[in-house]
């Protein structure tokens, strides 16, 4: 069984609409790891690229930040830290513009495949390739309720775009077990 991660340090972040907000979070190789719900996966970034500031860790605006969206399975979690840990120690670029563009063609974003190799060196084989598989699961799932509600016809113009984002996305997972 892995250890569960403990977020045992809190600080705010202040919105570019000036909203403030708390987040949990812990220190590991000089990178902040905060536990995030709102969205659906994890994912890195930081202050420059959101507009943030902070007033109990200004010292946050120079590096990258990791935010983990908990799947409750600590080992799915660490692999989940690992990659985005990846990104951001090899100072991938952020955002994902253009990333998905030549999935089809069987091309995969090379920062991908360096931020899983972070996973694989620090995890293991048997686990990245069990949270790889994860990350299918859940791509397989989402693509399946959305083409049930377009069939339904109740899937308007952004759905439609979201189903093809997640058609991609499942088959960049599936090139990135390949590659792994
Ligand atoms: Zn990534």
């Amino acid at each position: 069984m892995e250890k569960e991660m403990v977020y045992d340090q809190e600080f705010s972040i202040i919105t570019k609409d000036g909203v403030e907000e708390r987040f949990n979070y812990f220190i590991f190789e000089d990178t902040p790891i905060i536990s995030y719900n709102k969205w659906e996966s994890s994912f890195y970034t930081n202050f420059e690229m959101q507009g943030w500031t902070s007033k109990d860790r200004p010292d946050f605006a120079d590096k990258g930040l990791v935010f983990i969206v908990s799947k409750n399975d600590p080992m799915l979690d660490r692999c989940a830290m690992y990659h985005e840990l990846g990104h951001v120690i090899n100072n991938h670029q952020l955002g994902s513009t253009g990333r998905l563009d030549k999935v089809t063609d069987g091309v995969v974003s090379p920062y991908e495949l360096e931020a899983d190799q972070h996973v694989l060196m620090n995890m293991g084989r048997k686990k990245t390739l069990i949270w790889l598989e994860s990350l299918m699961e859940y791509y397989t799932r989402e693509t399946k309720l959305r083409k049930q509600a377009k069939e339904d016809g109740y899937l308007q113009e952004k759905g439609l775009l979201g189903l093809k984002k997640l058609y991609l996305g499942r088959e960049e997972v599936k090139l990135r077990i390949k590659y792994l």
